[in-house]
């Protein structure tokens, strides 16, 4: 599929779109708009905004089509070889997952604006950006010439993000045999020694524990706006970061570590380390799924521990994040009626949304201390030994490599095969019920020296307690060690 877009208005924030499609033998051409995009797991109906849409051939004759779902076009294709759907996308939403255009810069996401047919999904798709001469592209795909790009097939097109203008900055650091790319569009000055300093160390460090990257380069998009934001979203050879306020100093680069860690380690968990019911994605309708707590909770647990571990927080840092979690779980859905996969399946209903009281958990909140308490548990059934890191490292392996996807019943195997016994408790308290947590959190955090204490209004603190056996096993924990 060839994709040709331009936006002669910008200021309209509509872009116009040309896709092509060639060799065509059939009487009917489906084509679809995806109605959801991965990392946000709801129907977001793209197609609402398509002001105009119109599908010719090659001699610019219109082709008789018509909707036959919200977001899908049969055309009839009266024997024309070449068929070309026209179209324009209103690109007006600066988050992590939308697309905008202005006089100043284009922020792309394929996956809101590009058309697809099923027959065509793992051919060869190029994306030709008609951007002013003077335009830098950030991206992950290859680049072919300055306002064309290539990507092997349409699922890597829509998990590839994009900003093109002339004041984008940028700087590059590699790790092992990957080179990564810092990418700012904003106004903003950038300490780029200490950013490159500190994204090396979290970079490496999560790269020691997995023991390989998945791809030759990886892009760290990022768009600074003048007003508050914080929203990331992982892709396979980049991530996309919207922040702000620009003018936030200390707090915004906290938020970029925190946010760029965590979406880096997506790039091997959900990634490629993917739960079989996405893969491949089905961008037609939901594509429900049971563990997104590993997804997401175990990422949002990593995210910061691997900033400790590395030395880019120190323990108050971590702490802080830890407790983070901790007020976020236990101070708005304690006593939740769903559980960890219940709500995972459920991120297609109310998800992203606050939803009514105590219905649901959060898979990143109570998924990272569900992660947490796996960890220290494992860490104290083996002195160390062994870790979630063996549990991740060997997902990577096993479904993440050789690409396959993994079920939930995947996951306890290779948990309790590192554990060396059954967790029964572990699966039944906290991922497949909804008793409270905080028993078997405090029980795991007071080997290390920590408790969660809820003081009478109801909100929760982290204390660490005095302990000398404890705050050798806490730095053991939170220095890597196994
Ligand atoms: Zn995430």
């Amino acid at each position: 599929m060839y994709y040709l877009l331009s936006s002669p208005n910008p200021e309209s924030r509509f872009i116009e779109i040309e896709c092509t499609f060639l060799n065509i033998e059939t009487e009917y051409l489906e084509i679809q708009l995806p109605a959801w995009r991965p990392g946000r797991y709801e129907l977001q109906h793209f197609a609402k905004n398509i002001q105009r849409f119109g599908v010719f051939n090659n001699k610019g004759k219109p082709l008789t089509f018509r909707k036959i779902t919200k977001d899908r076009w049969r055309v009839q294709t009266e024997s024309a070889t070449e068929i070309i759907v026209r179209y324009n996308y209103h690109a007006n939403t600066q988050n992590a997952g939308s697309s905008y255009v202005s006089t100043e810069f284009w922020y792309i996401n394929p996956v809101n604006l590009c058309v697809y047919a099923d027959e065509f999904l793992n051919e060869r798709c190029t994306l030709q950006l008609a951007i002013p001469d003077t335009y830098q592209i950030a991206c992950g795909l290859q680049q072919t010439t300055p306002k064309t790009l290539s990507a092997q097939d349409y699922y890597e097109l829509v998990d590839s993000p994009l900003i093109a203008s002339e004041t984008l900055q940028h700087r590059t650091y590699q790790v092992q045999d990957t080179m990564f790319y810092v990418w700012m569009q904003g106004n903003i000055k950038p300490n780029w020694e200490q950013i490159i300093t500190d994204f090396q160390k979290f970079s490496a460090a999560q790269i020691a524990v997995m023991g390989s990257f998945p791809e030759p380069e990886y892009h760290f998009l990022n768009l600074i706006l003048p007003t508050p934001y914080y929203h990331g979203v992982e892709h396979r050879h980049s991530t996309m970061v919207v922040l702000g306020p620009d003018d936030e100093g200390d707090d915004l680069y906290l938020d970029l570590l925190g946010v760029s860690s965590h979406e880096l380690f997506h790039a091997w968990n959900i990634i490629r380390i993917r739960p079989k019911e996405l893969l491949p994605y089905d961008f037609t309708k939901e594509n429900y799924f049971s563990t997104c707590f590993v997804a997401e909770g175990v990422t949002t647990y990593y995210g910061d521990l691997f900033l400790r571990r590395s030395g880019v927080f120190n323990n108050e840092g971590y702490f802080r994040e830890l407790q983070a979690y901790m007020k976020r779980h236990f101070e708005n859905s304690r006593y939740a009626q769903l559980s960890l996969v219940e709500s995972s399946w459920d991120l297609w209903l109310d998800g992203y949304e606050k939803g009514i009281p105590q219905r649901k958990v959060s898979v990143y909140h109570k998924g990272a201390l569900a992660a947490l308490i796996l960890d220290l548990t494992i860490r104290k059934m083996h002195r160390h030994k062994r870790s979630l890191d063996d549990v991740m490292y060997t997902l990577w392996q096993r479904f993440g490599i050789p690409f396959v996807g993994y079920t939930l019943e995947d996951y306890q195997e290779i948990v309790e095969e590192i554990a060396g016994e059954a967790l029964p408790w572990y699966w039944n308290d906290c991922i497949l019920s909804n008793i409270p947590l905080e028993n078997h959190l405090n029980n795991t955090l007071s080997w290390v020296g920590l408790q969660m204490i809820t003081l009478a209004d109801g909100t929760v603190q982290l204390q660490e307690l005095e302990n000398e056996d404890a705050f050798l096993e806490r730095e053991k924990w939170l220095n890597g060690n196994i």
